[in-house]
């Protein structure tokens, strides 16, 4: 048995619809500008023809389960939501075609990427990574893990901030297709069972404060929520 110095904390974990067995998560991918309109709401059009998929990585110690409250994080003035579909793999795969990225689908969650606007906008405008933007405590929300093998093309998806619509849109208008995107992640990973993918928020993302509670909900998927506490 491997003697520690300290005890290793357990892995992320996310509850599986119908099933007392929990999603142990490893790596947290997520695609940037995967809507058009949301692409344009950040001054960033996407041209499918000639520009590829790009990608950062939030780290699963940072992930937290859908109920939360979260104290608003530190070093920003612009905490802001994005409500998107998590695919769930359950096998994995490399340089694998379209046509069997699907086989590599268990299910699907609800997710928020929560991010530190005014941080990313600084580190965009440098050439900088997002890390500090998008990689921080409590900054990737999940919802339990629903099964579902197929690969989904359609459905709302919409979120709330108390009670007022935000962002609501059709997962149809994704720029590229779940089998797109894991097929191109596969190409410079290689994709384990555990790996999560967030594919991207449609338009409406915007400023939370402390006291507010965000609703997010996809159909055929389920719903996410989130309280925002005061700053630490
Ligand atoms: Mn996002």
């Amino acid at each position: 048995m491997t003697r520690y110095l300290f005890n290793p904390p357990a892995p992320f974990s996310l509850p599986i619809q119908g099933s007392e067995s929990r999603f142990p998560v490893g790596r947290i991918f997520c695609v940037g500008r995967n809507y058009h309109a949301h692409a344009i709401e950040m001054g960033a059009p996407v041209d499918k023809t000639t520009m590829q998929p790009f990608y950062f990585i939030k780290d699963a110690a940072s992930a937290v389960e859908s109920g939360a409250t979260l104290p608003y994080p530190p070093g920003t003035r612009d905490f802001q939501h994005e409500m998107e579909l998590v695919v769930a793999l359950g096998a994995g795969g490399f340089r694998v075609t379209e046509a069997d990225a699907g086989g590599m689908i268990f299910g699907y969650a609800c997710g928020l990427d929560m991010t530190r606007r005014d941080l990313q906008l600084v580190a965009r405008a440098a050439g900088r990574p997002w890390d500090l933007a998008k990689n921080f405590e409590n900054a990737a929300v999940l919802s339990a893990i629903v099964p579902n093998g197929r690969v989904l093309g359609q459905g709302a998806i919409g979120l709330q901030v108390n009670g007022a619509p935000r962002q609501g849109a059709d997962l149809g208008q994704m720029i590229w297709s779940i089998p797109e995107l894991i097929a191109d992640l596969s190409r410079y990973y290689h994709l384990r069972p555990g790996d999560l993918l967030f594919t991207g928020t449609p338009e409406g993302v915007g400023a939370v404060v402390p006291g507010d509670r965000i609703t997010g909900r996809i159909e055929g998927v389920g719903e996410i929520t989130l309280t925002i506490g005061d700053a630490e």
